[in-house]
């Protein structure tokens, strides 16, 4: 974790809330997501402040499924979700679902409409919009408002009983129809919606709106700090009169700045629509802002904590650069990642004087840096090597520290070669270049006295395994669509993928799935899901260094 750091200002609240005895010092957050599509990075922030927040103050978390709308759930979701939260590090108190509260949150709304505080309206939606006035005009109550305590128990069980169609009827909070935050203008607590529901079937045909559902779910699990994002502050009031009237366990709201980040879309509608326009492969495909779609993209749960720390907790909306969550993954795999050869754009190398069948076993390091590593690897080497294309000219420049006529280097872990001559097809493309080996140059045990400057690597090609390798890109090829005109999916980066055939040394066949490896000069990559050792898959998580920013 990063060095230390002030307290944010959720951080200065508990401790105030402790050093007061609020709660008895107890603190106890909770994560909510809906169950209705993968979580992104954005809940990876939420995610961290809420049980960061907790861990910090002895406090514990809940995780709570806000299921209240049966229509756009799924248990898909809640699997994945479950499983997203774990990987990032974190464990839960207890597993929750707001629909496990349907009954008391039903009980809440008859204690609403017996004190007069609730009733059933017959409206449609437009007239209850019409009704509400605008923020300088007042609203103005209907017939309906005035019904009595005994009509709207009669009328609300009903509801629930199923007697009425979608839309017939809602019951309302009776708040204040005048007041300046238009939220308060007597909102709707419980809708019609004869849908079946991934938990509770087809029990319910009345489902509480998000503010008599939120409020009274934290209010349940005796939450003490609610924390959720800036779009919320406007609803803290109906929060507050809920839990009021109610006389409940007084949770309190908090709202932070939610996390927006370049060249990507963050709301699960969006990402719904590429998964399901087939744009991209699914939610977890590398290029998705995703939890998964960054597990499988080589992340580590490390690096996502990290970036979330250092971004840190505001109360204005910002946007954050995609390049910093790149470097905090860079940072993390440069200590962490084992280094192997793979070349990316192949040609081949001859040594001539290297006889032919004949192959030795040179050392590499891991990374010497991390546990376990030490003892390095064993790479095949032979007569026959590929390298990368880029790492010959025909016509070098004075400063090429490479392979070209006459020009020297050394083979990383191997020897020091010499370009004597090569091949060109009929396009002029290179097809083969001949060198000469100096046997006394061997790494490490070096006594030829000659110097180069340049290191290239290489795979020698009767060991080298096959392997198609994924170049990943922005998915956006704009910083913020909703800045720009038309649909974000008119953005979509034509370049986010890039599928190339590449050769790799011979132990990155029996690889773990999502490990990193740096592939040295070339950046970090893991084995994708769908590798088999015959058809072997990488993605590139990252490249070695930031290339976007001289762009
Ligand atoms: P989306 O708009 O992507 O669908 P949501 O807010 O509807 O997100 P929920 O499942 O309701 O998604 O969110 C669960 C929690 O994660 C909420 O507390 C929400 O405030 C928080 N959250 C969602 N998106 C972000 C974000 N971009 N940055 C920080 N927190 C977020
Ligand atoms: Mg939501």
């Amino acid at each position: 974790m990063s060095e230390e750091r002030s307290l944010n200002f959720l951080e200065e609240i508990v401790e105030e809330d402790i050093r007061n005895g609020k709660n008895g010092g107890r603190v106890l957050t909770r994560f909510p997501p809906e169950p209705n599509g993968y979580l992104h990075i954005g809940h990876a922030k939420s995610i961290c402040l809420n049980f960061g927040l907790a861990k910090k103050y002895n406090g514990k978390t809940n995780l709570r499924f806000d299921d209240t709308n049966p229509v756009t759930e799924d248990t898909e979701y809640v699997e994945s979700i479950k499983a997203d939260v774990k990987w990032l590090g974190f464990d839960w108190a207890n597993e929750f679902y707001a629909s496990d509260y349907f009954d008391k949150i039903y009980a809440f709304a008859v204690e609403l409409i017996k004190k007069g505080l609730a009733y059933v309206d017959d409206s449609t939606a437009e007239e209850i919009a019409h009704q509400k006035g605008t923020p300088t005009e007042p609203g103005v109550g209907n017939a309906y408002r005035n019904r009595s305590v005994e009509e709207n128990l009669a009328l609300f069980t009903e509801m629930k009983e199923g007697k009425y169609p979608d839309g017939a009827k809602v019951l309302r909070a009776k708040v204040d129809l005048a007041s300046p935050n238009m939220l308060m203008r007597d909102p709707i607590m419980y809708r019609i919606k004869h849908a079946h529901h991934h938990r509770t079937g087809d029990t319910w045909c009345i489902y509480p709106m998000y503010d008599f559902a939120h409020g009274q779910s934290d209010s349940i699990e005796e939450i003490t700090h609610s924390v959720c994002t800036l779009e919320f502050v406007s609803h803290r009031d109906m929060y507050e009169w809920f839990i009021a009237n109610l006389g409940i366990f007084p949770s309190k709201q908090y709202e932070f700045a939610r996390l927006n980040m370049t060249y990507t879309v963050m709301s699960k509608r969006k990402l719904l629509q590429l998964v399901n326009e087939g744009l991209v492969e699914d939610w977890d495909d590398p290029r998705m802002p995703t939890i998964s779609g960054l597990r499988r993209r080589g992340y580590t749960p490390h690096s996502i904590r990290e970036f979330c720390e250092r971004i840190g907790i505001a109360k204005r909306e910002n946007m954050i650069d995609l390049s910093l969550l790149e470097f905090c993954i860079r940072e993390d795999l440069n200590k962490t990642a084992w280094r192997r050869m793979a070349v990316l754009d192949p040609v081949k190398l001859v040594i001539t004087n290297y006889p032919a069948g004949q192959e030795e076993m040179l050392h590499g390091e891991n990374n010497p840096e991390v546990e376990g590593g030490e003892g390095g690897r064993d790479i095949p080497f032979s007569r026959e090597l590929w390298i990368e294309r880029e790492d010959f000219m025909e016509e070098a420049p004075k400063k090429f520290f490479r392979l070209g006529p006459g020009l020297m280097v050394r083979l990383k872990n191997a020897y020091i070669v010499k370009c004597d001559d090569f091949r060109k097809d009929a396009e002029g493309n290179i097809t083969e270049i001949h060198c000469s080996y100096i046997p006394e140059s061997k790494s490490g045990h070096d006594t030829s006295g000659i110097n180069v400057k340049g290191t290239i690597h290489w795979v020698s090609v009767p060991h080298a395994k096959t392997a198609k390798v994924r170049l990943y890109d922005r998915l956006l090829k704009v910083e913020n669509p909703s800045e720009e005109e038309g649909d974000f999916k008119d953005y979509l980066n034509p370049d986010s993928l890039k599928v190339i055939q590449a050769y790799v040394e011979p132990d990155m066949a029996t690889v773990e799935v999502g490990k990193g490896y740096q592939f040295i000069r070339k950046g970090y990559f893991c084995l994708d899901k769908t590798s088999t050792p015959n058809k072997l898959v990488f993605n590139r998580t990252v490249t070695l260094k930031d290339g976007w920013v001289k762009k």
